[in-house]
């Protein structure tokens, strides 16, 4: 008797490419036990579809998906990341810990659907009230995170959280604005946050504790210090940098560096971290993030909504760099469109086509796996690959689908990437439970209507801000 679950994959994308007949074997805490290849002979519950390892987000504000479309009107001459900006510090203004999970819970449930099998969230909203005490506010900043960690359980998504400090409006230690308070907290407290949260009970292989530094413009050399000091070994650390050309001009009139730099020179950049957006980055700078092995976490729609610029990803590649995709703002949940962005972006700057990959390689194929495999780094968790060791986390393209009539083994990927919708994803298991099956997610009518009713209440509030 085996308390294992046995799953037979007509065709899967295993490390080393497709086999046929792949029988994969899962323990019951959801880890990969086996993966036998042209396997006709186990008893396996027979999984029809192309089994590929679920991707993971490396970048995610949850609450801004409560604004995705509304910030479309063009406001006055100027419009920009920066008065986007304001926008979203309108809507995080009435978040509360009750709102919060319930977009989360909508959210994490529509990118299991999409392909993406676990998040790592930037958490920087960690108050929605003025509190009346150091002990209330505490208490109200672990409510925020803690809604967070029920969201990812509802919908049953892998979740990295990483509590972000947030302390200063700019470079130089301009303190934050009143709409940039609730984000804000003391490195102490901070620290505290970080250590009731390790200390949780509720850890678990769904579950794990990053570091977040929002920014070098909010978060001054001394706090970056104090933090780092107290990371732990392989812990996942990331970090927004290079963002907007106004935020490297500042801190080159800061710090005499341009962000990237300073921080390659400043911090013990390693291969757990990850570098969110780096889209203004310099030859030396990409050189530099390749050689500490951290992960450049690219966000194609949200960078591209916001008009950040264009990462140069050829020469990131060119240097030996990795990269893994987010979907940042929530303006699209598909991890296949963020990546054929990546790869479009470089084919209209070159005016060539597949800039990302090398001659007789897929380039479909390649762009998920990299994203893949650098990706799992950063959120800490065993995730990534259809391997023994690894979490289960499977999605199944649905190869009845007309799309992919008559493709072959190493077109099945090309095809998603470049053509597929929500609608190619049929299955979806994460941590050996099947979260997604005929495209339905298990809880998906009791979430969305939560979330519609949190949105209808937080959007009818006036503005408190
Ligand atoms: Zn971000």
């Amino acid at each position: 008797m085996s308390m294992q679950s046995r799953y037979r994959f007509a065709c899967a994308w295993l490390p080393d490419g497709w086999h046929r007949n792949v029988v994969i074997s899962v323990d019951p805490a959801g880890d990969i036990v086996d993966v036998s290849r042209d396997d006709t002979v186990t008893t396996a519950r027979t999984v029809n579809g192309a089994a590929i390892p679920g991707m993971p987000n490396v970048h995610s504000h949850a609450f801004q998906r409560a604004m995705a479309g509304l910030t479309e009107q063009r406001g006055g001459n100027d419009d920009s990341f920066w008065t986007w900006r304001e926008a979203m510090y309108d809507v995080a203004s009435r978040i509360t810990p009750e709102c919060l999970n319930a977009i989360a819970a909508q959210l994490y449930a529509d990118m299991l659907k999409a392909g993406y099998t676990s998040v790592c969230e930037f958490h920087y909203l960690h108050s929605h009230v003025e509190a009346s005490s150091e002990q209330h506010a505490h208490e109200v900043r672990l409510a925020m995170s803690q809604a967070l960690i029920d969201a990812a359980n509802t919908a049953g998504i892998g979740l990295t959280l990483l509590p972000t400090l947030y302390q200063t409006a700019d470079f130089g230690g301009a303190p934050p604005t009143e709409r940039q308070r609730q984000f804000s907290m003391q490195t102490r407290e901070y620290l505290d946050l970080l250590g009731a949260l390790r200390q949780s009970s509720q850890r678990s292989a769904q579950l794990e504790i990053g570091i977040a530094l929002h920014s070098l413009r909010a978060v001054p050399p001394e706090s970056l210090q104090m933090v780092l000091q107290s990371r732990q070994l392989g812990q996942p650390t990331h970090i927004h940098i290079a963002e907007q050309e106004r935020e490297v001009q500042a801190c080159q009139q800061h710090f005499g560096k341009r962000p990237i730099e300073w921080l390659l020179e400043n911090a013990p950049v390693d291969r757990h971290w990850c570098l969110v957006h780096a889209t203004h980055a310099t030859n030396a700078e990409l050189q530099g993030i390749a050689a500490s092995g951290a992960v450049v976490g690219l966000c194609p729609t949200t960078e591209a909504n916001l008009g950040d610029g264009i990462f140069p990803m050829e020469a990131l590649l060119a240097a030996g760099g990795v990269f893994a995709i987010g979907s940042d703002s929530h303006i699209s949940l598909s991890p296949i469109e963020e990546l054929r962005w990546l790869e479009y972006q470089a084919r209209l700057a070159r005016r060539q086509r597949s800039v990302l990959t090398s001659a007789g390689q897929s380039g479909g194929t390649l762009l998920w796996q990299r994203a893949c495999t650098a990706g799992a780094r950063v959120t800490g968790r065993p995730v990534g690959e259809l391997a023994v060791g690894k979490r289960a986390d499977v999605v199944v393209l649905d190869l009845n689908s007309p799309l992919f009539a008559a493709r072959n083994d190493t077109s099945i990927i090309d095809t998603f990437v470049f053509s597929g919708t929500s609608e190619s994803v049929r299955d979806v298991m994460v941590g050996g439970r099947w979260l997604v099956q005929e495209r339905r997610h298990f809880a998906e009518t009791a979430v969305s209507a939560g979330y519609k009713r949190a949105l209808q209440k937080m959007l009818k509030k006036e503005r408190s801000g």
